[in-house]
């Protein structure tokens, strides 16, 4: 495979394992969710978080995806409950998205995909750093939440205005005083399994949570991301089914 991964035919999903052998593991993320066959477990409790707006720092353009970062140093914006036996402190989100509306989210639905998916990652700090919470069945617990075409989300157009100063990979610019809990939809339930991040090195680390209600932003509002053109606008990772 080539030195960088991608999502393009010679270095793309079906050969991340060829330099990461965590991407032919047993717990890889995503998944096809098919919600027949969940399970209702009525032991796992309600989630919540309390960000400070204040922990949030910079946007950047990392070539693959835009991440907003957030001071993880100390206990500022956390997240608990759930299925997680402790707090969680945010560290970063970003978004994934197709070429156009009718794709762009990783995990499916009974088969639907989402115009995009949003990721908020939290690590455990119990184990003292991110780098060894990566290692950690538990260290990772990722918000998902799914984006789909219909009423304009106030909330999210300063995320998307950002990207206009971040068009090319390696930039990144401020990115202060925001909630990213504005951006959660009204119900709060999700489902959970335990997965590994979507990219190289693929790391099985994740519990996620992802929410069963999309948001919903306008198709003015994904334009901005479409016009992200330094970002991979292929589909992202095929899901592979439970
Ligand atoms: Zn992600």
């Amino acid at each position: 495979m080539a030195k960088e991964w991608g999502y393009a035919s010679h270095n793309g999903p079906d050969r991340w394992h060829e330099l990461y052998p965590n991407a032919k593991g047993d717990n890889q993320s995503p998944i096809e969710l098919h919600t027949k066959d969940i399970r209702h477990d009525p032991s796992l409790l309600p989630w919540s978080a309390s960000y400070d707006p204040g922990s949030a720092k910079t946007i950047l353009n990392n070539g693959k995806t835009c991440r907003v970062v957030f001071d993880d140093t100390y206990d500022r914006s956390m997240l608990r409950g759930g299925p997680l036996t402790g707090p969680y402190r945010l560290r970063q989100f970003h978004l994934h998205w197709g070429s156009s509306d009718d794709h762009g989210s990783e995990h499916t639905v009974d088969g639907v995909k989402y115009a995009a998916e949003l990721h908020l990652v939290h690590w455990n700090p119990k184990y003292g750093t991110f780098g060894e919470a990566l290692k950690q069945r538990d260290g990772i617990a990722v918000v998902g939440v799914f984006l789909k075409i219909g009423r304009e989300k106030g909330e999210f157009q300063i995320f998307l205005d950002a990207l206009d100063k971040i068009k090319t990979k390696g930039k990144d610019a401020p990115f202060n005083h925001f909630d990213p809990s504005c951006l959660f939809p009204a119900c709060r339930d999700y489902w959970t399994y335990q997965g590994s991040f979507t990219t190289p090195p693929c790391e099985e680390c994740i519990v996620w949570i992802l929410l069963k209600e999309p948001m919903t932003v306008s198709s003015d509002q994904t334009i901005s991301m479409h016009e992200t053109h330094s970002i991979p606008i292929s589909v992202l990772r095929i899901p592979i089914a439970l």
